[in-house]
């Protein structure tokens, strides 16, 4: 009776997952995609629970003590979820996922180690299964560590190319499959201590020998690694729940890396073998000439004459927190009768979707937000482009060869009337490369945090009152 409850609440939680999943694809559904999330996260959570403390779960009969050891773990892990979550800002939010990762794979490790030490008589499957959770769970958990350090800049986002890095890649997975097949003849836990130490180097080596601009498909990578290393531990601990969940995270994280690599240009071999916005290329620092700057008057003046603005956010705009004053903004154009957009990259910001959330967040309607694709060919007959707080998505140096991001497709801004750039500096953005878009005769810098701008333009703009 027991174990038909606990399977039927498994199965629910699988379809709740895969029901998020579905509902996460678009904006208008990801609320609920969210709920399902949580719906299918606490049947997971109850139904395991059961089935540890009532029954003789894969062959461990748990001791009161044991259960009130895992009742504790799961209510201290409660606390410091919710106050992470509650705490954490949108921008931090790459490094906490990436923070996040790293955990399921450390978990895969222990979990690795100690299904071998209870079972010292495991056949060759459960062997393989061990072998393989604590390899994939060590290259995440130390690559997730690096990618968390280079997202909050603990780590330099410079990629490391040690000389011969292939090939001490390469002499890693030689290693490891020795090692696997001494652990396989022998079930040696020497063989399963190297082949961490290993696989822990190699996960630090791979992430942090990728740099710049490529580090959004790393999260994502990451992501799908995580899942793997789950469904890993899920096979170790004979858990259909983690299997099935671990499987569903491989494949979407896996999914969406393609997706990226196909967005930013790239072949998805080359961003794991990484070097990109290596020194030698990124150092060609060209006269682009001068620069010429607009006051918030001079922009408000614009944006009363023009007919048709195209807003595009970037990672600034999180950070500065001006999403707010932006659809401010956005709402007062309209009201007067201008044609307002907003062109999102599918790597603006500092996580897939970032910009979508923050504009959301603050009620910009979804239907006048675009997908890349479906507006590049609309800025040629755009009046003005307010460019906040983004730099490389723009960078018209992407479309030349020679550039570290060469290759990787951008928002044509430059084919509008008039481009503004809001920013505080001449600074580079993330991939640590200048941009030409800013010296261009069409385009003028608004200098300022963007949210200060915004709020200026919007006060700005009295000649906005009514519709023309
Ligand atoms: P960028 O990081 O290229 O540029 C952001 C710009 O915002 C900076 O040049 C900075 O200039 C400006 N800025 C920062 N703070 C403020 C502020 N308070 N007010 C106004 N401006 C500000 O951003 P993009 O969104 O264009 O590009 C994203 C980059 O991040 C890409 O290279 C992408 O590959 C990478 N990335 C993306 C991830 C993703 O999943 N989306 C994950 C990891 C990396 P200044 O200092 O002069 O103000």
């Amino acid at each position: 009776m027991l174990t038909n409850f606990i399977n039927a609440t498994y199965i629910a939680a699988g379809l709740m997952f895969i029901l998020a999943l579905a509902g996460l694809s678009k904006h208008e559904t990801a609320r609920k995609g969210n709920v399902y999330g949580i719906m299918g996260m606490v049947f997971a959570i109850v139904a395991t629970n059961f089935a540890i403390a009532y029954t003789d779960y894969a062959n461990h009969n748990l001791q009161p003590e044991s259960a009130a050891m895992l009742y504790a773990a799961l209510a201290i892990g409660a606390i410091i979820g919710v106050w992470k979550a509650r705490k954490v800002q949108m921008t931090g939010m790459p490094e906490l996922i990436a923070l996040l990762h790293s955990f399921v794979g450390a978990a895969a490790v222990l979990v690795g180690f100690n299904v071998h030490l209870d079972h010292p008589e495991a056949d060759a499957l459960h062997m393989v299964e061990v072998y393989l959770g604590v390899f994939i769970g060590a290259v995440t958990f130390t690559g997730s560590l690096v990618a968390w350090g280079k997202l909050n800049g603990r780590i330099t986002s410079k990629p490391l190319t040690l000389p011969a890095r292939h090939w001490l890649n390469l002499a890693a997975l030689v290693v490891l499959g020795l090692l696997g097949w001494w652990y396989l003849v022998t079930g040696s836990i020497v063989a399963l201590l190297l082949a961490t130490v290993v696989s822990l180097a190699l996960g630090a080596h791979l992430v942090a020998a990728i740099g710049g601009a490529d580090m959004p498909v790393v999260v994502s990578m990451l992501n799908s690694y995580s899942g793997w290393a789950a469904a890993a531990s899920g096979f170790m601990l004979d858990m259909t729940i983690l299997i099935i969940t671990g499987a569903l995270v491989g494949a979407s994280g896996a999914i969406l890396s393609f997706i990226m690599c196909r967005a930013m240009n790239r072949s998805f071999i080359s961003v794991i073998l990484g070097g990109f916005g290596d020194d030698s290329s990124a150092a060609v620092d060209a006269e682009y000439g001068e620069h010429r700057e607009a006051s918030v008057a001079d922009v408000a003046d614009l944006l009363a004459e023009a007919d048709s603005v195209m807003i595009v956010p970037g990672y600034g705009m999180a950070v500065a927190q001006a999403q707010y004053a932006v659809a401010e903004l956005t709402e007062k154009l309209r009201k007067h009768g201008t044609k307002v957009g907003f062109g999102i990259h599918p790597v603006a910001g500092r996580l897939p979707g970032h910009m979508n959330v923050l504009l959301a967040e603050a009620h910009v309607p979804y239907d006048i937000v675009y997908e890349m694709d479906e507006i590049n060919d609309d800025f040629a007959t755009t009046d003005v482009v307010l460019v906040i707080g983004a730099n490389d998505t723009v960078n018209p140096a992407a479309m030349e060869p020679g550039s570290p991001i060469s290759g990787m497709p951008v928002l044509r801004v430059w084919e509008a009337g008039t481009v503004v750039v809001f920013k505080r500096s001449m600074n580079a953005g993330y991939a640590g490369v200048q941009n030409p878009l800013f010296f261009e005769d069409n385009t003028v810098m608004c200098f300022g945090d963007a949210k200060d701008t915004a709020q200026a333009i919007v006060a700005n703009l009295p000649q906005l009152e009514g519709v023309r």
